[in-house]
């Protein structure tokens, strides 16, 4: 288990290695614009597999927890539960990436930079995982 801030992502998944950690919302800046509260933490685990023979390098990234987002009905904050299981694979530059998507649209994949901030891409993820117009769950809006 590593607590490295930044990874090779392509060494990490070939040496199968993992991260698990607890993120403080407050410790995401680029959220907080989305978020109708700061408080709290999130849970991620970040696992490396090198897939074997004929396979890409991937990550697994699965993140957990709970976020206050402002609803767009009454502008109260509502628990959301953030819930995320993603395998992304790793291609080695553009060409790669875009040539993959193409055999396969609903392919999740990034070029694998040598150094990756594990931090940014559990953010990045989070941002894509929020809903673009968060609202109560149906039937727990007050102004319904
Ligand atoms: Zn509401």
């Amino acid at each position: 288990m590593s607590e490295q801030a930044v990874i090779d992502p392509l060494r990490f998944a070939r040496d199968g290695e993992s991260q698990e950690r607890s993120v403080a919302v407050a410790n995401m800046p680029r959220l907080h614009d989305r978020l109708a509260s700061t408080e709290g933490e999130i849970r991620f685990r970040l696992a490396g597999r090198s897939g074997g023979a004929g396979k890409r390098p991937a990550l697994d990234l699965r993140i957990d927890g709970e976020l206050s987002l402002p609803c767009q009905r009454c502008l109260e904050g509502f628990a959301f539960p953030l819930s995320v299981d993603e395998t992304l694979l790793l291609a080695r530059n553009e060409a790669e990436l875009a040539a993959w998507e193409d055999a396969d649209p609903l392919c999740e994949g990034l070029v694998a930079e040598p150094q990756m901030d594990v931090l940014g891409l559990v953010e990045d993820t989070i941002l894509l995982a929020l809903p673009m117009v968060p609202r109560h769950p149906e039937g727990e809006c007050p102004v319904e």
